[in-house]
């Protein structure tokens, strides 16, 4: 097929302004990092990012820049550099690529922002276990050779119903870091200042999930290849009005492809539901091979990572906790499995597509007989893809799409 041919996925207008941000975002961290007076945190995706706001911290997320390194197709070069000083290639592909950056003195941010010479030099690493052990590892060794504090926060994992001793086993280490956190910003802990950030972050998370539920709309106004995308701000802004304002703007331009029955991708004929992590160099492959078959990947576990629901400014450190314990990654299967079900319910699901990304097995749902159960309770098919997140020598392309385009000539037979 050609390339004028090609069905194309429907630009989002906001875009743009999500660059503005982001490189407001970035240049930002830069100015706080050459500076004695402004501090740097650097935080886990799913960390307590609000506490750190609150504390006045300038908040970097590492796995955000493991993620650009994926997406810039740089990482399958670095990895090797980590393994090279005992980081096996059998983990995490973030915390491989992203110490080979580091080791190689190189980054995307670079490229994408001129001026930017380096990541921003941390003053303190905060980390959650809540997703995986990797992100302790990962953090610890920055923190080692930056010789900057560490704290982290250490979550049950394989939650299956979450119970207020789990809630307050949390809370209570979070409201500990106040403490050391204090010392390092120089700035006392305020109930007030959290508060806010955390009406804010609320805010977000309430806007994304409502860009996200636009999905369920058909056709869907937006693919899963877009929510990795315009994630960045819920990911790294939570907490800021400059993320809520965004996040208004996203969902108004949505409302209007939905009220108009436009979709993301021409003539939608089928839907899928994402499981797992993206595979950050292939984004643009995959939306154009899904789009050539009129098909929508239009929903996801992984972007809807970044909704808290429960936050809750009147009960902050309780309700960031259980915020941070119920999200899907936290949980064992059979809560995995009941979510799941109502996702494919919502936004009216025709299969389902796994990633079995080979270092993420946190984010790799397929390999416990998960597709098989729920293909059973549900009669909707299920495709695995071999992959991983930044790592692409673990991907054969080829098979990816010959089993993509089987598994699209199946649902039509059905
Ligand atoms: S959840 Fe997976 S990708 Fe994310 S930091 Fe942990 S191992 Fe890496």
């Amino acid at each position: 097929m050609s390339e004028v041919e090609k069905p194309i996925r429907k630009k989002i207008m906001a875009t743009g302004e999500m660059r503005k941000i982001m490189a407001d975002y970035f240049y930002e961290l830069d100015t706080a990092s050459k500076s004695s007076d402004m501090k740097v945190a650097w935080c886990s995706s799913v960390g307590p990012a609000e506490i750190l706001r609150s504390l006045g911290f300038y908040v970097y997320f590492p796995e955000n820049h493991a993620a650009m390194l994926g997406a810039t197709r740089m990482s399958t070069d670095l990895i090797p550099y980590a393994n090279a000083i005992g980081y096996s290639p059998e983990i995490c592909s973030y915390l491989t690529a992203d110490i080979g950056a580091y080791l190689q003195r190189t980054t995307p941010l670079s490229k994408a922002y001129e001026g930017i010479e380096s990541i921003p030099k941390p003053d303190v690493v905060v980390f959650n276990t809540n997703q995986c052990r990797d992100v302790q590892d990962w953090f610890g060794w920055f923190a080692t050779e930056y010789g900057v504090p560490i704290h982290g926060v250490h979550t049950h994992r394989g939650i299956k119903d979450i119970t207020e001793a789990h809630v307050r086993s949390v809370a209570k280490q979070m409201e500990a870091l106040t403490e050391p956190l204090e010392k390092i910003s120089g700035e006392r802990f305020d109930i007030e200042n959290l508060k806010k950030v955390l009406t804010l972050s609320r805010e977000c998370s309430d806007l994304w999930k409502k860009v996200l539920d636009t999905a369920a709309a058909v056709p869907s106004p937006l693919t899963f290849f877009d929510g990795t995308i315009h994630m960045g701000p819920a990911v790294v802004l939570r907490g800021t009005q400059q993320a809520v304002d965004y996040y208004k703007m996203l969902l108004a331009e949505l409302e209007e492809r939905v009220k108009n029955g436009e979709g993301a991708v021409e003539g939608e004929r089928f839907r899928l539901y994402w499981e797992g992590m993206p595979i950050w160099g292939r984004l643009r492959d995959h939306s154009e091979l899904f789009g050539t078959l009129n098909t929508s990947v239009l929903a996801s576990t992984y972007c809807n990572s970044w909704i808290f629901s429960a936050f809750d400014p009147n009960d902050a450190f309780n309700s960031m906790a259980r915020a941070y314990t119920e999200l899907f990654i936290v949980r064992s299967d059979d809560a995995k499995e009941r979510y799941i079900k109502e996702m494919l319910d919502f936004f009216k699901i025709d299969g389902i597509v796994y990633h079995d990304a080979k270092t993420c097995p946190n984010n790799s749902n397929n390999r416990y007989g998960m597709p098989q159960r729920l293909e059973t309770e549900t009669g909707i098919p299920a495709l695995t893809i071999n992959g991983d997140l930044n790592d692409l020598r673990c991907l054969s392309d080829e098979q990816a799409k010959t089993n993509i385009e089987a598994f699209i000539e199946q649902l039509e037979e059905k």
